[in-house]
This record gives C-alpha cells, structure tokens and sequence, in this order.
C-alpha cells in the first residue's frame, strides 16, 4: 500500500525528524535521549563559567548590609561550566518539534511557516528598541504601522474599524463581547444569551461566561452546518433575550457556513450582533470579507494566518474588526490621523476603556504588516487557494481509509475520523497520534471538535510541498496498515521518542514542571530558615 516503512526498521536509539524534500533521514540520538539529567544533577562543586579576577577589597557581610533578607542557606543553583550548559540546552532544544524542522498539522491552529523576514523587519532598532512609554511625539513610525496594519486588516476582512490590542484570540472574543454588551446597554437593552453552535472552540462558551452571558448551545445539522432554522428557532425560544450569536467561519469542522448572511439577519432582527470567531480567516483571504457577510466583530489571529510566531515560539496578537456601529466602543487608546498626524486618541466616553497594558503585542503588528506587504492582495489570495488545496489534497489520499466525518469541500482543514480503523482493529485516534510520532511528525488535533467522534482534524496549511503532504499521507496509511498487521505496535506508540506514552491526565493535572532536590515536597519554601 505504501513505502513509507516503519519506522521500527532503523536501532531503537534514532529518532526521525523531517529533512525538506529528501526521505525521512534517521538521526542518531544517543546523545539526545540518553544521559539527560536535569541540570541541577549536573556539574561539580566550585565549576562555573566564568572566571573572575580575585577579591581586592574587604569582603562585605551581606547580613550586615541586608539583615533579615539575606538567605540563610546558598540558593542551590548548579555549578557547571560554559561547555555544560550549552550542551544541556542545545539537546533540550533537540527535542522539540518546531514549524522550522517539520509539518505541524494541528487543526483550527494555523502552524503555517513563519517567514524568516518578518523577524528582520521586526528586529529593525526602530521598532524593536521602542520604550512603549516613550513620549508619542517620538513614537510616529509606530502610530503609521499600526494605522496601516489597521487599514489593510479593514480592507481584507470588510470592516469600519480594527483594534489591535487583544493578546490573542480568546481575549479578541472577550474584547469583541464587551462591546456587544456596552453597544446593547446603550440601547436600554440587557439580553443575557449568546448563541453558540456546538462544533464551537472551547474559548467561545468561556467568553460568553466571562461576560456574564449564558451560551444557548446550538446543534449543527448531520450535514455539519448549521442552518438558519435552527438560529430562527433559538432566537423565537428567547424572544428579546438573544444579544448575539458566536460563529466560526469555516467552522471548526472546516465547512463554509453557507447560510452566513440569512443567519446574520435572523439575528439582527432578534435585536442580538453577530460575533465571528476569525481564528480560521486563512480559509477566506481575498475570497470572503466577513464583513460583508453580516458579522458585526470578528477577531483575527495574527498568529494564525498572518504568520506571526505561535505556540510556545512568541506572544499571540487577536485585533478585533467591528463594523460602524461598534466603533464607538472600541478599546482606548486608538490611534487616529489629526491634521495630517497621527496620534494616540484617550477621549472616548463609551469606550470599553483599556484592554490590555500599553498598544498590543506590537512586535506582532510589525510582522503581520510584513507579511500583508510582502504577499500583496493577490498573494493571499493565493494563499488561501493553496491552503484550502492542501487540506483536499490530504482528504483526497486519506478518505479511503479515514472516512471524513462529513461529506462536503473541506476548507482549509479536513476532519477525518478513526470509526473504520477502530471497527476493524480497535485502534483509535490517540495510538494513531502517538505512533505519528514515531514517524517524525506533530500529530494532528485529536478528539476535537467533540461532535465528532475520534476526529483527527488536520491542518496542513499553504506552506507545505506536495512531497510533504505525500509523506505525511504515507506515514497515516502505514500506521492504518500496521493497524491491521500488529495492533499492539500501534497501541503501545511512541516507541522512538524521549519519553512514551504519557498519563495524559496527570501530565495535565499534576505536571511536574521543575527540578526539587531528593525529598521535598511540592510547594515547601526552598530553605527552611528557622
Ligand atoms: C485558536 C482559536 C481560538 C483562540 O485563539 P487564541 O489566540 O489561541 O486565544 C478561538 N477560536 C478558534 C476557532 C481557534 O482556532
């Protein structure tokens, strides 16, 4: 069925990671799995990595200068040489998984390469060597790349007005909320419920909660939309008491909600605004401005599909759009043209007030605006087509033996599922991940969205070649087969990374996230000065 060959083939001490456009290369790694103590169990007493010239001056008594302060005991840090820790840090590095060695498919989250000019544009000294409480007069190549990245995002997502503010998307949700919530009160209104289809991210509901909304959830149909019936009966349930509706689109399940704009004006007629989750806005670049399509506010991930640095590798951004009704209500500061300059604009009586400290993640702006730039309106466009390309491309390999959870284009993501697999060898969506690993690949989203049934919910993105996208194809339908050959092998993965299988509930629970010396406890004071 494939060659892709298991990876058991090579010594148990290798691990695969991903060469671009050559076969996977196995990497010797004996040094990287083995021999790994933590770096306080390395080093020697007296060793160090740095050599000063000998004490010329009577030494100082820090209990003298300090009193109670001072501690008691020497803080226990390691004692090790320059050579030690760049070893110690260079492996741990090795072992992880970055979007620079290899896919990384994970659905709704938009691993798409990061270009490597954005970070020289963003490492520029005038933009990286800005003090944000820098006088504003100082500040004015700052205010024009936030005006423009607010100008173009109005322009490709079909909005009056963008704030740049939020940190991520979850708090654009928030952000996005609160102005519904204020621009209602402003008319005498306090509708309490928030719609939201149950293929939804789990920030949706959480959003709503924290605004003190209750979310009315919403079934999507057996053809995984959701239709404008089943808005119009919510909405004839609580008359007068739907303030907006939180949708995703394309969906969490990759399918273009069709019925947007008929949904946006059921709601609007309920007297409620119309929320969009942006976070799958590289399924839309050029083609759809949501906008247009009814939507009121939308936050849009900058670290999604404008390419800025995600997960683990750098601070987030989610600017809100909101149409003109909105405006008012934007976060403070704004940043708008007066007699030809541009300038920071505090005096905004029905503003939610402030929403983060200072402008936003503002590295993030000069990256994104890079990108806007480099790509141009129809290099995005393009950049959808390739994404949504990508996604078919892997559903048009996979189907066969991963049945789609529903029968329609997937966008730019495609949800497969595990129920033949299952069936067949009572191997799931977990041991499949897991035994991804082994072949040198980031698994997918598992197990969500949750109205899907052992979902593998694979992103590729534009970024990726064909020959990518091959092996990755190749390494699901060998595990499939290996499924069938030898179960346990499946069910026992990963066989070849640093650690196995993981107690996924105590790694998330109880995680053991750094070094104690033998025999304390968990939250003891480091020295017990008496
Ligand atoms: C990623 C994502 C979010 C949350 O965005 P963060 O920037 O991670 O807070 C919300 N909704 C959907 C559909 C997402 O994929």
């Amino acid at each position: 069925m494939t060659d892709a060959g298991s990876p058991e083939d090579e010594p148990t001490t290798e691990i695969r990671v991903p060469r671009l456009g050559q076969r996977r290369q196995p990497v010797q790694t004996r040094h990287l799995l083995h021999a790994q103590p933590p770096i306080f169990e390395q080093g020697a007493p007296g060793r160090s990595g740095a050599s000063l010239p000998p004490l010329d001056v009577p030494e100082a008594d820090p209990h003298a200068l300090f009193g109670d302060l001072c501690r008691v005991e020497p803080p226990g840090l390691p004692e090790v040489s320059e050579v030690e820790v760049t070893r110690h840090y260079t492996r741990l590095s090795r072992w992880n998984y970055a979007i620079d060695l290899g896919l990384y498919p994970l659905g709704s989250c938009t691993m798409k390469y990061n270009p490597k000019i954005n970070e020289r544009v963003a490492r520029l000294p005038g933009f990286c060597g800005l003090h944000p409480a820098q006088p504003e007069a100082t500040l004015a190549g700052a205010l024009e790349l936030m005006h423009r990245l607010e100008q173009a995002l109005c322009e490709i997502a079909g909005f009056a007005r963008v704030t740049l503010q939020p940190a991520a998307g979850a708090q654009g949700e928030l952000c996005g909320l609160m102005m519904i919530r204020a621009y209602l009160q402003d008319q005498g209104r306090r509708p309490t419920r928030v719609l939201v289809p149950d293929s939804a991210h789990g920030t949706n509901p959480a959003s709503c909660t924290l605004n003190q909304f209750q979310t009315v959830p919403l079934k999507t149909s057996a053809d995984g939309l959701l239709h404008v019936d089943t808005v119009r009966a919510a909405c004839r349930a609580w008359p007068d008491d739907i303030a907006a509706i939180m949708i995703t689109n394309p969906s969490t399940l990759g399918l273009f909600e069709e019925e947007i704009a008929d949904i946006a004006d059921v709601v609007h007629e309920a007297g409620g605004l119309v929320y969009m989750d942006g976070a799958n806005f590289n399924a839309l670049l050029g083609k759809v401005r949501p906008g247009d399509t009814g939507v009121d506010c939308m936050h849009i991930n900058l670290h999604k599909t404008f390419t800025t640095p995600h997960g683990g590798g750098g601070p987030g951004s989610g600017p809100v759009g909101v149409s003109s009704r909105l405006e008012p209500y934007l976060p403070i500061p704004t940043v708008e043209r007066r007699d030809g300059r541009l300038v920071l604009d505090y005096d905004r009586p029905r503003s939610i007030g402030r929403l983060r400290s200072f402008f936003g993640n503002f590295g993030m702006f000069v990256r994104a605006y890079a990108y806007i730039r480099e790509m141009g309106g129809e290099g995005l466009r393009r950049a959808t087509e390739m994404a949504v390309l990508n996604a078919a491309y892997l559903r048009a390999r996979l189907e066969g033996v991963y049945p789609v959870a529903y029968d329609r284009p997937c966008m730019h993501e495609v949800i497969l599922s595990d129920k033949q697999l299952r069936r067949e060898t009572g191997v799931q969506t977990l041991d499949i991940a897991k035994r991804l690993m082994d072949y040198g690949f980031h698994p997918p989203t598992v197990y969500f969205p949750l109205v899907v049934p052992g979902a593998l919910m694979i992103e590729p993105t534009e970024t990726e070649t064909v020959e990518t996208l091959d092996e990755f194809a190749d390494a699901l339908l060998s595990i499939a087969q290996e499924a069938r050959e030898d179960p346990e092998r499946v069910r026992s993965a990963p066989h070849q990374t640093a650690l196995r299988r993981l107690d996924e509930t105590r790694a998330a629970r109880q995680p053991r996230l750094r070094w104690l010396p033998e025999g304390r406890a968990e939250g003891e004071p480091p020295d017990k000065a008496s």
